[in-house]
């Protein structure tokens, strides 16, 4: 089986699992749109999909040949055991992660993209991949120079996109889990009470919390939350962003382009 096949069941299940229970024990109960809105989500997933297939898998690809035949990038320098060099790539990987999203919140050209993710007021599983497919094409031009200049892999990569999905899928979720798991996960992994306080309709908030994977990034470079900043708490980015902007696919591919809702950057 290869990587990709286990990443694509493990995605579908793990999805599908986090659907149902989403049902069961949601955190927010009072969610009418569900089906229509995961289904949105899903569809724009899966076109980002394809269409980074098309376009971004033969550069990445291309990448990784040339610092393989020049054995240029840190890695390939380092002679470490296959384990070793994964678990520093999935670091890299992560931190580069945390590092490109937060200049998603704070270089306004990208702010018009991630806008996209943010304006989800119904956050749930699928929201881990509704992104706007231009916020796709740049992040994975980012992977390029990473390529290059660590010396990765397209399978670091896949296997870093293996672990994370899961812990993505999940902090994205409407799931309610006891607070005092929640605390305990999240000494190492990015939790759903964590993930939600990025996605509050106040900016202060929402530029917290950064990470996707780990959740030492946050704690090191200051950007971590644990709590609200008051008892209001409400998912999105406030009345301006309202339908159709935000709650149809072409609204949100309109977005980036939309000048009137600028104001909060
Ligand atoms: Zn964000």
């Amino acid at each position: 089986m290869t990587l990709e096949t286990i990443k694509f069941f493990l995605v579908i299940g793990i999805f599908s699992l986090l659907y149902f229970s989403e049902q069961l024990f949601p955190y927010f109960a009072s969610r009418k749109h569900h089906l229509s809105h995961s289904l949105r989500n899903i569809a724009l997933g899966l076109f980002n999909a394809i269409i980074s297939l098309m376009l971004l898998f033969t550069l990445l690809e291309s990448a990784e040949h040339w610092a393989d035949i020049r054995q240029f990038g840190l890695l390939h320098h380092l002679e470490l055991n296959t384990s070793v060099s994964i678990v520093v790539a999935l670091i890299i990987i992560d931190l580069w992660q945390y590092l490109w999203h937060r200049m998603n919140h704070q270089i306004p050209v990208l702010w018009r993209f991630h806008r996209a993710h943010h304006c989800d007021s119904e956050m749930d599983a699928s929201s881990a991949v509704r992104f706007h497919t231009g916020e796709i094409l740049l992040s994975g031009l980012t992977r390029i120079p990473l390529i290059l200049v660590f010396g990765l892999s397209i399978e670091h990569l896949i296997i870093y996109e293996i672990v994370a999905l899961p812990v993505i899928l999940f902090h994205h979720s409407n799931l309610r889990i006891p607070a005092s798991l929640d605390r305990v996960l999240r000494y190492i992994v990015v939790t759903p009470h964590m993930h939600r306080l990025h996605h509050s309709d106040r900016q202060q908030e929402t530029d917290s919390n950064y990470g996707s994977l780990f959740s030492v990034w946050d704690r090191l470079f200051y950007s971590f939350q644990s709590q609200p900043l008051s008892e209001h708490f409400k998912l999105g980015l406030g009345p301006a962003y309202s339908e159709p902007d935000c709650n149809s696919l072409g609204g949100l591919f309109a977005l980036p382009f939309a000048e009137k809702n600028h104001t909060r950057r």
